[in-house]
């Protein structure tokens, strides 16, 4: 048997099935009291994003560490029941990650990521989404201005590349 709980591999099903999932119902919540709009897993963006402010050009991705490899994360761990298995499942995962990340900040896109178990501390998601959406705001007064958060690999705040959006 899968050392997994059967609260765990509920959210790993919801994870699966790719939406309103309680780590995501919970970043909706912050940004309706924020006012901030949204849309949800827009289909023509790549891996259809799970939150996207299209005038922003922004979106929130609400990652389970689980499938999505939530790195040094206990509730990462690999089951102990066929290891190899698993791995190959998160390979692929994350595989996808990275080149979805990627095509969406070709486009111009700018990506939060928030992992799931993030969400308990919901006055620091609360924090970072505002970080995240302010410097969207500063983006056109100034360029110069580094974001607060970035993906990984980015080397900086891209310039141009608007309006590029690929299908
Ligand atoms: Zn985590």
């Amino acid at each position: 048997v899968d050392r997994i709980s059967s609260e765990r591999r509920s959210a790993n099903m919801a994870a699966i099935r790719g939406r309103d999932t309680g780590p995501e119902l919970a970043v909706r919540r912050i940004l309706r009291s924020l006012g901030v709009g949204y849309r949800l897993h827009a289909r023509g963006l790549p891996g259809r994003p799970d939150i996207v402010m299209s005038g922003r050009r922004r979106v929130i991705l609400v990652h389970g560490c689980f499938w999505h490899r939530h790195g040094g994360c206990s509730q990462a761990a690999v089951p102990k029941s066929r290891p190899a298995f698993w791995q190959e499942k998160f390979a692929q995962t994350v595989k996808r990650d990275t080149l979805n990340l990627r095509r969406l900040h070709e486009a111009g896109w700018k990506v939060l990521i928030i992992w799931e178990c993030e969400i308990s501390d919901a006055k620091v998601v609360k924090q970072r989404i505002t970080s995240f959406l302010e410097w969207a705001r500063d983006e056109k007064a100034s360029r110069a201005r580094a974001p607060a958060f970035r993906i990984a690999g980015e080397a900086g705040p891209s310039r141009a590349r608007r309006g590029s959006a690929r299908p």
